[in-house]
């Protein structure tokens, strides 16, 4: 058997629109901290929800990573064709007694905010959801390479959680968790916005018997109003025909020093001299920063 790498990481965008610039700050971090540590770097796409999916998104999305250089070491894979990978991590913790189907509805979990301790359904449900449980006060920390050491009570801040929804789709914790140790990922690189996820997936981790990667979590970018770049509020997408401006926007959102790039005449040259030049402790240390426009990405500054 060969020995997996000393770093292998990725990036796992979600297809529900084009590629903006949040997504390639975290596309570019991750490739960024990949290739300083000489390490791989592997693109998986997270569609695991059709209705939300815009359709033509994924290949979009990838058309653009290409247009920017960033090439997955590995065939992209696709979270929709993974089902069996998922169903059997699903069956062995069924089968010993860490997962349960449950059939309360939202309604039923208003009362105590959404968090599930106990079953309370009114009425049985032929399409039950399953959950894992959690122990009473089981208490996960670690410590993010960027954000410092995070605690969370996962049994009294996020209860029992779901691992398939009752409408039938993965869900995303199951499906990461499964695919960062079916793929041997040895760092996750993403969005602060999924720091609070983390703490999860290390549990998930335990009771499937799966390493734990090391963990490092970007500031996400938001607009003037504070409010994280995403499809629904409408966010630019990245441009193909300004690739170089791209980057270089991303490279200063990601605290780095521009003149450090020069005149790169094309996204393969940027990259090569991104790579070298990047400095993993000017990465800034907050949960986000703020939208800076291709044409003045002079102006990025953390908040
Ligand atoms: N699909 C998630 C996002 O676009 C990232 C998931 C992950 O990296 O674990 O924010």
């Amino acid at each position: 058997m060969s020995t997996p790498p000393r770093y292998r990481g990725r990036f796992v965008p979600t297809p529900n629109g084009p590629l903006h610039l949040g997504s390639l700050l975290a596309a570019l971090g991750s490739w960024l901290l990949a290739r300083s540590a000489g390490g791989e770097w592997w693109v998986r796409m997270e569609d695991l929800d059709p209705p939300r999916e815009v359709a033509g998104a994924a290949e979009q999305q990838l058309a653009t990573q290409a247009a920017l250089g960033l090439h997955s070491d590995a065939a992209v894979a696709w979270q929709s064709r993974r089902g069996a990978q998922y169903a059997q991590a699903l069956d062995q913790l069924l089968a010993e007694g860490k997962a349960f189907a449950c059939h309360c509805s939202r309604q039923d979990l208003a009362a105590s905010a959404g968090i599930h301790r106990s079953c309370v359904p009114r009425k049985r449900r032929t399409d039950p959801a399953i959950r894992l449980r959690v122990a009473d006060a089981t208490m996960i920390t670690f410590e993010d390479a960027l954000q410092g050491r995070v605690t969370q009570d996962v049994a009294s801040e996020v209860g029992d959680f779901v691992l398939r929804r009752a409408d039938g789709p993965w869900a995303y914790q199951l499906a990461v968790v499964v695919d960062d140790g079916a793929q041997g990922m040895s760092h996750v690189v993403r969005g602060a916005d999924l720091l609070d996820s983390t703490p999860r997936q290390i549990l998930l981790q335990q009771a499937l018997g799966l390493p734990t990667p090391r963990y490092l979590h970007l500031p996400v970018v938001v607009d003037a109003g504070g409010h994280k770049l995403s499809k629904s509020s409408n966010a630019p997408a990245v441009s193909i025909h300004e690739p170089v401006a791209s980057l270089t926007a991303a490279w200063q959102m990601l605290g780095q020093d521009s003149a450090a790039l020069g005149r790169p005449a094309g996204v393969e040259q940027l990259l090569q001299t991104a790579a070298h030049a990047f400095q993993a402790q000017r990465l800034p240390r907050r949960a986000a920063v703020p939208v800076a426009a291709p044409h003045n990405a002079g102006y990025a500054k953390p908040v």
